[in-house]
């Protein structure tokens, strides 16, 4: 396709944030707060209107919806039988937090002491803790983990499940702890989860930090604008190039360039713009600016497997839904009550156990979701059914984002190798046998009418694996391909400063340097949080935005 090139004026920010999703949302709020700076928020996608986006349980209408969602797929992936999957992204303002379960789980402190042991200083858990504290109002109030008065609502599901209830029962049978606040002092053990919403509504960045940073002069949000390349003078970023509709527009960054484009788009931006893996950069003509092999390696994702199973009385979600008195009932205890299925996302209750006693932190994080569908975004079940998913929270598989066409328009090759490390599979089957034991307790058998899937015939380590690698599927928590650290491969500086270049930082889910160890949501809010301080402080500092090389 060839787009009729027109240059619109040229015109000047301080700072330019390409992707307006989960990070991109926060840092046009933050930046744009002390009324000094004038900021260019760019999205590809457009503004947040359909209203699938705000009602939680619309979350299943998504994943299909090119309207709002990338609608990528990986290549196929060599582990799980050669099958591509699924890698929805939000397109649209919020991005992924405006198509995401609402799950609000942020990790372990040990995963962020982790970062911080690999050298990133200022990342350890008690560096983070203000920060997450600062994004969050949270309905139970304040207290030493906890922060009220921020952008991001955190609530409660709106009423607890008498399902959900023997869920927990059967993982204390089971002899693990009940845990009625997984961002708390321990994240171990089964509970409710809490959920980005307030009043049963869905709070996306976009809802919370962008709404009301947009009645702000010194900020220009331009929605279903794809930035299409970084500009550069030498090694410094000094703006972008973006189309809107047939339109090529030029936008100067006196500041700095922020990409905040997710995961798979921000290496996918780098790369197009010349920095990444010189060889794979050149087979497409791209001129290299800098010959960086960690652009779009070390691309890290949660595999999870889902067991079904078929329910002896009707009260899960596929019933509400399988019947207009159902769906009527359900809307109307909605909209009068703000209660009831429609305000659930993902999970509704979950837990995080250690497959081994001995490890020091739990490795597997089930979810416990009241519909069934044979796979993610597929038709409910006629049946009453349900699911119950683990995933492992720590994989040492690794995969990669390379483009795949010098076309900015074209999707990057996703490919990411789940299960290729012998460790992953070992903890997979190990997950699945931990939750076959939680899932056989007394408190269920009332509930369990049959283990649809994989079955109760599929016992051995080897049946496990099996049913793993034909149906494990993405839990959507992709991260780490523009990796912080300081060795040769990484991409961004502790103060998320790309290495050997001027003016351009990366601030979203692909700098983490290793996935988070449960939901990616709230980490990815603190890191743009955190990365907001940063920006400002070297303002205000004079300090030049560039790292070492
Ligand atoms: C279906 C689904 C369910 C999930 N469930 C949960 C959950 O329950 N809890 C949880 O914590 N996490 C969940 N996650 C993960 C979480 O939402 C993401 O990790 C997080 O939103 C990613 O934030 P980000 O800022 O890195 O990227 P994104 O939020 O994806 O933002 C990137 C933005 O950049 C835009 N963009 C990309 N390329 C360009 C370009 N070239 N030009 C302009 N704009 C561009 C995109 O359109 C997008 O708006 C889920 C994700 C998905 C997809």
């Amino acid at each position: 396709m060839t787009a009729k090139v027109v240059i619109r004026a040229v015109d000047t920010f301080d700072y330019i944030v390409v992707g307006a999703g989960t990070a991109g949302c926060v840092l046009a709020n933050r930046l744009t707060g002390s009324g000094r700076h004038r900021v260019l928020l760019l999205e590809a996608g457009g503004e947040d209107r359909n209203i699938w986006i705000h009602i939680p349980l619309g979350y299943g209408k998504l994943f299909t919806d090119a309207r709002v969602n990338w609608l990528y797929d990986s290549e196929p992936e060599p582990e799980l039988n050669n099958r591509r999957l699924i890698q929805p992204r939000g397109k649209v303002l919020g991005g992924s937090s405006s198509i995401n379960g609402l799950l609000y789980i942020r990790g372990q402190p040990e995963d962020f002491d982790h970062w911080r042991q690999l050298g990133n200083s200022g990342w350890s858990f008690d560096d983070v803790l203000p920060y997450f504290r600062r994004a969050e109002n949270q309905e139970r109030g304040e207290d030493a983990l906890h922060g009220v008065g921020g952008p991001l609502a955190v609530s409660n599901v709106s009423e607890p499940h008498p399902l959900c209830d023997a869920f927990i029962e059967a993982a204390l049978q089971a002899g693990f702890p009940r845990n009625d606040d997984f961002n708390g002092p321990t994240q171990e053990g089964a509970g409710y989860f809490q959920l980005t919403a307030r009043n049963g509504r869905r709070w996306s960045t976009a809802v919370g930090y962008l709404r009301p940073a947009r009645r702000r002069p010194n900020l220009k949000v331009a929605a279903n604008a794809l930035t299409t390349r970084i500009l550069f003078s030498g090694r410094r970023a000094v703006g972008v190039e973006y189309r809107q509709g047939d339109a090529t527009h030029v936008a100067h960054a006196s500041g700095e360039v922020i990409l905040a484009a997710g995961a798979f788009n921000s290496p996918q931006v780098l790369q197009l713009s010349g920095i990444g893996p010189g060889r794979l950069l050149q087979s497409f003509g791209i001129d290299v600016i800098a010959d960086m092999p960690g652009i779009g390696a070390d691309l890290q994702d949660h595999l999870q497997v889902r067991f079904i199973y078929r329910c002896s009385e009707r009260c899960t979600i596929n019933d509400m839904m399988s019947s207009v008195r159902g769906r009527v009932a359900a809307g109307l205890r909605y909209l009068l009550l703000r209660k009831g299925f429609l305000t659930v996302g993902a999970g509704y209750a979950g837990g995080f156990f250690r497959t081994d006693p001995a490890a020091a932190t739990p490795d597997v994080q089930v979810h416990f979701i009241l519909f069934s569908a044979d796979s993610v975004g597929k038709q409910l079940h006629s049946y009453p059914g349900f699911i119950a998913s683990v995933c492992q929270l720590r994989p040492e598989s690794r995969g990669t984002v390379s483009i795949k066409s010098p076309d900015p328009r074209q999707p990057p090759a996703i490919q990411p190798r789940y299960l290729t490390a012998p460790a992953d599979r070992e903890v997979v089957v190990k997950g699945m046998r931990l939750l076959r034991r939680i899932m056989t307790r007394p408190a269920l058998e009332r509930y369990v009418a049959a283990e649809q899937a994989p079955g109760p015939q599929r016992t051995s380590d080897a049946d496990l694996l099996a049913f793993a690698r034909e149906t494990g599927a993405t839990v959507f928590h992709p991260t780490s391909t523009c990796r912080m650290g300081s060795d040769l491969t990484a991409v961004v500086d502790e103060r998320l400063r790309v290495h050997g270049m001027e003016g351009l930082r990366v601030i979203d889910g692909s700098i983490m340097p290793t996935v988070v160890s449960g939901n990616t949501n709230a980490a990815i809010v603190m890191i743009a949080e955190k990365g907001a301080d940063m920006i400002l402080q070297d303002a205000a500092a004079g300090t030049p935005a560039s790292a070492a090389a």
